[in-house]
Protein backbone atom coordinates (compact mmCIF):
# COMPACT_ATOMS: atom_id res chain seq x y z
CA UNK A 1 0.00 0.00 0.00
CA UNK A 2 3.07 2.31 0.92
CA UNK A 3 3.85 1.93 -2.98
CA UNK A 4 0.51 3.02 -4.42
CA UNK A 5 0.12 6.33 -2.50
CA UNK A 6 4.09 7.41 -3.20
CA UNK A 7 2.99 6.73 -7.24
CA UNK A 8 -0.33 8.55 -6.34
CA UNK A 9 2.03 11.56 -4.60
CA UNK A 10 4.27 11.78 -7.74
CA UNK A 11 1.65 11.69 -9.85
CA UNK A 12 -0.59 14.30 -8.14
CA UNK A 13 2.93 16.51 -7.99
CA UNK A 14 3.84 16.27 -11.56
CA UNK A 15 -0.01 17.39 -12.45
CA UNK A 16 0.63 20.12 -10.68
CA UNK A 17 3.89 20.83 -12.10
CA UNK A 18 1.98 20.91 -15.28
CA UNK A 19 -0.42 23.31 -14.39
CA UNK A 20 1.85 25.55 -13.01
CA UNK A 21 3.50 25.46 -16.47
CA UNK A 22 0.23 25.64 -18.39
CA UNK A 23 -0.66 28.82 -16.01
CA UNK A 24 3.25 30.44 -17.28
CA UNK A 25 2.68 30.27 -20.91
CA UNK A 26 5.68 28.92 -23.19
CA UNK A 27 9.24 30.25 -22.64
CA UNK A 28 9.79 33.24 -24.21
CA UNK A 29 13.40 33.56 -25.04
CA UNK A 30 14.79 36.87 -23.69
CA UNK A 31 15.45 39.76 -26.32
CA UNK A 32 17.79 41.42 -24.70
CA UNK A 33 20.79 39.16 -23.89
CA UNK A 34 23.07 40.31 -20.97
CA UNK A 35 26.05 39.77 -23.51
CA UNK A 36 28.57 36.90 -23.86
CA UNK A 37 30.98 36.64 -21.17
CA UNK A 38 33.65 35.29 -23.13
CA UNK A 39 33.75 39.33 -25.10
CA UNK A 40 33.92 40.70 -21.77
CA UNK A 41 29.68 41.32 -21.89
CA UNK A 42 28.86 45.52 -22.32
CA UNK A 43 26.97 46.27 -25.16
CA UNK A 44 26.63 44.82 -28.48
CA UNK A 45 29.27 47.52 -30.09
CA UNK A 46 31.65 46.27 -26.68
CA UNK A 47 31.65 42.77 -27.97
CA UNK A 48 32.35 43.86 -31.28
CA UNK A 49 35.45 45.50 -30.10
CA UNK A 50 36.20 43.20 -27.82
CA UNK A 51 35.62 40.57 -30.75
CA UNK A 52 37.97 42.83 -33.47
CA UNK A 53 40.43 43.44 -30.69
CA UNK A 54 40.63 39.05 -30.31
CA UNK A 55 41.24 38.38 -34.20
CA UNK A 56 44.11 41.62 -33.95
CA UNK A 57 46.07 40.42 -31.24
CA UNK A 58 45.99 36.59 -33.10
CA UNK A 59 46.95 38.14 -36.26
CA UNK A 60 49.95 40.40 -34.42
CA UNK A 61 51.07 37.39 -32.55
CA UNK A 62 51.20 35.07 -35.70
CA UNK A 63 53.16 38.22 -37.07
CA UNK A 64 55.29 38.19 -34.19
CA UNK A 65 55.99 34.37 -34.46
CA UNK A 66 56.72 34.62 -38.03
CA UNK A 67 59.04 37.25 -37.27
CA UNK A 68 61.05 35.49 -34.37
CA UNK A 69 61.72 32.43 -36.97
CA UNK A 70 64.28 34.67 -38.94
CA UNK A 71 65.52 37.80 -36.06
CA UNK A 72 66.12 37.60 -32.29
CA UNK A 73 62.83 37.08 -30.59
CA UNK A 74 60.60 40.36 -30.41
CA UNK A 75 60.98 41.92 -26.78
CA UNK A 76 58.70 45.15 -27.77
CA UNK A 77 56.46 45.34 -30.21
CA UNK A 78 57.57 47.03 -32.96
CA UNK A 79 54.46 47.02 -35.53
CA UNK A 80 56.73 48.54 -38.85
CA UNK A 81 59.64 45.41 -38.31
CA UNK A 82 56.42 43.19 -38.67
CA UNK A 83 55.61 44.25 -42.31
CA UNK A 84 52.17 45.13 -44.28
CA UNK A 85 50.42 41.82 -43.07
CA UNK A 86 48.51 43.14 -39.97
CA UNK A 87 46.28 45.81 -40.89
CA UNK A 88 44.96 47.52 -37.03
CA UNK A 89 41.71 49.44 -37.63
CA UNK A 90 42.45 53.54 -37.23
CA UNK A 91 42.00 54.77 -33.89
CA UNK A 92 39.97 57.50 -35.20
CA UNK A 93 37.15 54.92 -35.93
CA UNK A 94 36.68 54.45 -32.16
CA UNK A 95 39.20 51.57 -31.63
CA UNK A 96 40.76 52.12 -27.91
CA UNK A 97 43.06 49.13 -28.36
CA UNK A 98 46.69 49.32 -27.34
CA UNK A 99 49.08 46.19 -27.74
CA UNK A 100 51.71 45.30 -26.79
CA UNK A 101 54.30 42.34 -26.04
CA UNK A 102 54.06 40.53 -22.42
CA UNK A 103 57.30 39.43 -21.06
CA UNK A 104 56.39 35.77 -22.09
CA UNK A 105 55.84 36.99 -25.08
CA UNK A 106 52.26 37.26 -25.78
CA UNK A 107 50.23 40.06 -27.29
CA UNK A 108 47.96 41.87 -24.85
CA UNK A 109 45.86 44.48 -25.16
CA UNK A 110 45.55 47.34 -22.60
CA UNK A 111 42.19 48.04 -23.06
CA UNK A 112 40.57 44.55 -23.06
CA UNK A 113 43.59 43.37 -20.51
ZN1 LIG B 1 41.61 45.55 -27.38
Amino acid sequence: MKTGSSLIGLLLVMLIGALIYLQMGPMVPQVATPGNPALGGGSPVDQAWAATCLANKAGIQTAVQMYNISHPPMKDLDMNSLGGGVRLPDPKGGCQCKYSLSANGNVVCSFHK
